[in-house]
């Protein structure tokens, strides 16, 4: 073997490798294809190098780095994104998913999270104090893409938005600083950070207020026939315009997913269920949901004392990482009839039985909080609406139009229900990249215009729900 054949090949990525203390992962690199997937197995991007960051100092070393060589720069937390922002082609990622530590403080009752935890290891960590805040619906989750959005999920009504609860974040910015974001360092910048989206900064640390939380708690789903539908949505309606702030619930459209305790006959039927979670003590819990378990004829009940933790993870097997995802959003104003009616002729109709549509009941102390505290925008939105399409990587391209075309056409039968201004967590790529300034409306939008001018004016942050800087 000559001196060539056995040198080992220079890459452009030498000069950051030499301080970098993670992983570099290159196309030659072994590891890398499997590095590059996320959650939604649709997106099939190549990056010319992932920086997996060890720490702050590499997330440091990777945006100076980009910026220097003018590489494109997308920035993964969780990778949970639809959209797949969190994956360029031929640029660098600034991957967070070896950053996960959660460092709790029970006696202030906080919690400071790295930049790429999942919901699942907040829950556990803070769980084991019988503490948590408000996170997302879906252990595996990204923490960080969740909170800069905005932060939806069964404690909301009670403990306010995951950004309602977010104290400061450690922030490193476009230029390679690393700076403190709260109510008084760079207020502006922690304005921004809540619901604004990744456009200000690498979060490489959050912190969070925790609240007392369980662990058990009355949570759980009640299934009922799709037949059932439009007397279930009339009936829950009031139910949940007279909930306590206590109560958080959900309600999916859909099948009947195999979870291991759903009798076997069941799996995959067309069902409605309203999935609870009562952030307080058990039996006020079984009072507040005894209305709705005694409504109608259910299909299965399983509302029950639950630990937060296992209820927090209860549907991760319904949503698998590598699957084939199509979004589609949108939020009401409340139930009209016109509203239920659009509901019931369209959420069946997909070809898929994993495909499904999730209204999340929002208000409570997410209404109290005023539209201007925080970047996000949705503060009087009665119900948050995530149309999912759902197919498997082997099936056929035509499976795919189907169930992406049913999406479309739901949300075209919504729309005239629909408020205005949308969750911007839950808009997809292409087709909604004109739907960011409808989130956040004019009056914020040019607000976090603003931020952004001054803390990325090139916009070299622009893999994500871009907001333009100026
Ligand atoms: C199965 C599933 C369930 C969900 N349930 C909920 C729910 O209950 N409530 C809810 O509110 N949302 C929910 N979502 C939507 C979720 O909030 C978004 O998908 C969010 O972007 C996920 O965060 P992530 O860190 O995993 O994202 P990624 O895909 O890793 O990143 C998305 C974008 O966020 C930004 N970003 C990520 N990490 C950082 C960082 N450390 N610093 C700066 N910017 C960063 C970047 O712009 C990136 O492009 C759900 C999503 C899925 C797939």
């Amino acid at each position: 073997m000559t001196a060539i054949q056995t040198a080992k090949a220079p890459t452009a990525f030498d000069e950051l490798g030499g301080s970098f203390r993670g992983e570099l992962l290159l196309p030659t690199s072994p590891g890398y294809d499997t590095a590059r997937r996320i959650w939604n197995g649709v997106i099939d991007r190549r990056p010319s190098c992932i920086a997996r960051c060890s720490g702050v100092a590499d997330v440091v070393e990777a945006v100076r780095y980009a910026r220097d060589h003018d590489l494109d720069i997308a920035v993964r937390g969780g990778g949970h994104n639809v959209a797949g922002t969190a994956v360029c082609d031929y640029g660098i990622v600034i991957d967070l998913s070896a950053m996960r530590a959660v460092w709790v403080d029970p006696a202030r009752r906080t919690a400071w999270v790295q930049g790429g935890a999942l919901w699942g290891d907040v829950d556990r960590e803070t769980q084991a104090h019988g503490l948590a805040t408000t996170g997302g619906i879906v252990g595996h989750t990204g923490v960080a893409g969740l909170t800069l959005g905005g932060g939806i999920g069964f404690l909301m009504r009670k403990h306010g938005l995951t950004v309602d609860n977010l104290l400061a974040a450690e922030v490193v910015t476009a230029d390679g600083s690393i700076v403190q974001a709260s109510a008084d360092e760079h207020p502006d910048l922690f304005w921004a950070l809540r619901g604004g989206g990744g456009n200000f900064g690498v979060v490489t640390s959050f912190r969070f207020s925790l609240h007392p939380v369980g662990p058990t708690m009355m949570a759980g789903p009640v299934f009922w026939a799709a037949d059932d539908t439009t007397d279930v949505l009339r009936f829950y309606r009031g139910f949940a315009a007279e909930a306590p702030d206590e109560l958080g619930s959900v309600v999916r459209f859909g099948t009947v997913p195999p979870l291991p305790d759903v009798p076997e006959e069941l799996h995959w039927r067309p069902a409605v269920a309203v999935a609870c979670c009562y952030a307080g003590a058990v039996e006020d819990g079984e009072r507040a949901v005894r209305p709705l378990r005694s409504f109608g004829t259910p299909l299965v009940d399983l509302l029950a004392p639950t630990p937060y933790a296992t209820f927090q993870g209860g549907i991760d097997d319904t949503v698998l990482h590598g699957w084939h995802y199509y979004w589609k959003a949108t939020s009401l104003a409340g139930l009209s009839d016109d509203a239920i009616a659009a509901i019931a002729d369209h959420a069946y109709a997909a070809g898929s039985p994993r495909s499904y549509t999730a209204m999340f009941h929002m208000g409570g102390a997410v209404a109290r909080v005023p539209r201007d505290a925080t970047a996000y925008a949705g503060r009087d939105v009665a119900h948050n609406i995530v149309i999912d399409a759902v197919w498997l990587p082997d099936e056929s391209d035509e499976h795919a139009a189907a169930e992406t075309a049913w999406a479309r056409r739901f949300l075209h039968a919504l729309q005239p229900h629909g408020t205005d201004g949308v969750y911007v967590n839950f808009l997809d790529s292409d087709d909604d990249a004109d739907r960011v300034r409808e989130a956040y409306g004019d009056q914020i939008y040019r607000r976090l215009a603003e931020v952004k001018a001054k803390y990325d004016a090139d916009n070299a942050l622009h893999h994500n729900k871009n907001i333009h800087p100026g």
